[in-house]
């Protein structure tokens, strides 16, 4: 974890500890080495307290816009937030134009760990200008954060189906396109 954030620190700094894996290898090593020097302090590859203040105290200030005022976030143990991104990739709004609803995710949990697979989401929430372009209907669920569609690899979806019924949600299955949109 520590040497994850002395990467991610070296990346923002712009040095090449090559990827952020969390293990600090010869390349994480010597962009270490690169960094003291630069700083002018004992280029040893390792973080002592001189360096980690250097590195740390380097860091630009996150760039905060007026609409992302808090990160997207753990909602349960097997779904993240940016798993329900409008899918606009960032076109026509932050990617979280609603919060989703708390008792859908649940209810994907649920579903999600009776199968003991990973549930898919391939459309969760969607801004009004997204929502036109892929044809939803005007007043779709998936605006407000009480809708998602998705799907469990190696799970019919009329199995799916009935085990989101038995969550309670409601749903409609789209058979060919192989995935049920699930609504509260
Ligand atoms: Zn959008």
């Amino acid at each position: 974890m520590y040497a994850t954030l002395i990467q991610e620190a070296l990346t923002n700094s712009g040095y090449d500890p090559g990827p952020v894996d969390g293990i600090a290898g010869p390349r994480t090593i010597s962009a270490i080495k690169a960094f003291q020097s630069d700083r002018r302090l004992n280029p040893d590859g390792m973080v002592g307290p001189l360096t980690h203040d250097a590195l740390f105290s380097s860091q630009p200030k996150a760039i905060t816009s007026p609409t992302a005022t808090v990160e997207p976030k753990q909602l349960t143990p097997h779904f993240h937030q940016n798993e329900f991104r409008c899918c606009c990739e960032g076109r026509y709004c932050d990617g979280f134009p609603a919060e989703m609803n708390s008792a859908l995710i649940s209810a994907l949990e649920e579903i999600r760990n009776f199968f003991n697979l990973p549930l898919i989401i391939t459309s969760g929430l969607r801004c009004q200008t997204r929502n036109r372009e892929v044809g939803g209907i005007p007043y779709s669920k998936h605006l407000v954060g009480n809708a998602a569609d998705c799907y469990i690899s190696g799970i019919s979806v009329f199995s799916l189906a009935d085990a989101a019924r038995q969550a309670g949600l409601g749903v409609i299955v789209y058979q060919d396109d192989g995935f049920c949109h699930l609504e509260i």
